[in-house]
């Protein structure tokens, strides 16, 4: 399953740790790259900063229309899981969730109840408010594993990788 986010309501002072936390995530678990409704293009820098060091090809593009984007990537054959508390349970329509092109929206303050109507799928991860990074993380990861791959087994070749250690830390070169 190819994954794309799309991330809503991007405030630049206030959102920018946490929507590079989004890119981080969606990175680390697999996804391909993330669309971002703002002109702020300091989370692409990080992210090319990351990839760089840390290898794949993860990308953030910025739009300048959310709607247009949904619009087209229906219209190519896409499908659309907006990430919402006031959704399905994700347990309970996981399975249905077998899109080979698949966008996941994630919000930051409200987000337009247009979306609610445009999206496939509305689901929560468990309906209480939590977080944006949470809830993309628990949906790839369980994504992932109902097609038999582990989102966290994820392979990265960059000039840096991590040498799992009990203890201490060991980060080698290529
Ligand atoms: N009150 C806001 C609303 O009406 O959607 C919640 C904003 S929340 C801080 C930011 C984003 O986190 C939401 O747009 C949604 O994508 C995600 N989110 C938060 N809790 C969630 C949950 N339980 N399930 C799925 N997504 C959630």
């Amino acid at each position: 399953m190819r994954i794309i986010i799309l991330r809503l309501g991007h405030r630049i002072q206030r959102d920018q740790r946490i929507t590079t936390h989004v890119a981080l995530t969606a990175r680390a678990l697999g996804a391909e790259g993330m669309l971002l409704d703002s002109d702020d293009k300091g989370i692409a820098k990080s992210l090319e900063e990351a990839s760089e060091t840390w290898g794949g090809s993860f990308y953030v593009r910025n739009i300048t229309s959310w709607r247009s984007e949904i619009r087209k990537w229906k219209a190519e054959g896409g499908k659309v899981l907006h990430l919402t508390m006031y959704g399905l349970n994700l347990p309970d329509v996981i399975h249905e969730i077998d899109a080979e092109n698949l966008m996941v929206v994630v919000g930051a303050e409200k987000v337009p109840r247009e979306l609610y109507g445009l999206a496939d799928w509305n689901v929560a991860v468990g309906n209480q408010p939590h977080s944006e990074v949470g809830a993309l993380a628990i949906t790839l990861d369980r994504l992932a594993a109902t097609s038999g791959r582990d989102a966290l087994k994820t392979q990265f070749t960059g000039k840096l990788e991590i040498v799992p250690r009990r203890a201490g830390k060991e980060v080698k070169g290529r």
